[in-house]
């Protein structure tokens, strides 16, 4: 059985900017990705789309954050998205996430692309 899953992408060619898009899955992070890179492929205008678009498939990882119990709802698993990007943001990084699971879009759409995210502890090991 494939659980549900929250995770987050990032590039391998600017490992600096730590991660970059936050989301959810219940079909495995591996096909998620190629879902990713299918939008991506077929032109979508979506940031996270654009953004795999000029850092190439090939350097695009997927982490996994949180694997959700087997009894988890669609409903835990949106909440545990929402969880993660609002605790991210918190902490200064700049997601190209322009949903959240409990509605309305976010208005960050505006931030400088290259905007570098600080430094966590918290983050530091995460991913690399
Ligand atoms: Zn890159």
């Amino acid at each position: 059985m494939i659980q549900s899953t929250i995770y987050a992408l990032a590039c391998l060619c600017h490992p600096e900017k730590h991660i970059q898009y936050v989301g959810k899955t219940a079909m495995g992070t591996d096909t998620r990705r190629r879902g990713h890179f299918q939008a991506a492929a077929s032109g979508s205008h979506a940031p996270v789309a654009a953004w795999i678009r000029t850092h190439g498939t090939d350097n695009i990882v997927s982490v996994t954050l949180e694997t959700l119990p087997d009894a988890a709802t669609d409903g835990d698993l949106s909440d545990a998205e929402g969880t993660w990007i609002r605790m991210i943001r918190g902490a200064g990084f700049n997601l190209l996430n322009v949903t959240v699971p409990d509605g309305g879009r976010i208005t960050n759409r505006s931030l400088p692309p290259t905007l570098m995210p600080p430094r966590t502890p918290a983050f530091d090991g995460l991913l690399w």
